[in-house]
């Protein structure tokens, strides 16, 4: 597949905690140590539990940045 943060070809992937984006595992690392993963990964649990399943965090566009 091809990573949906940076466009790099990849084999392995996982889901972003910040939305729905498939990504490659330097850009998933580097997500983990951005300063707000730990208010992510809180909010998102808030929202799986308020039932928002489609909870996004930063759009695709933010993330670039
Ligand atoms: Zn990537």
């Amino acid at each position: 597949m091809i990573c949906e943060r940076c466009g790099r070809q990849t084999n392995r992937y996982r889901y972003s905690w910040y939305n729905e984006q498939a990504i490659c595992l330097p850009c998933s690392d580097r997500e983990s140590k951005r300063h707000d993963y730990a208010h992510c990964r809180k909010a998102e649990l808030e929202a799986v539990k308020r039932g928002d399943l489609n909870f996004n965090f930063k759009t695709p566009q933010e993330m670039e940045s």
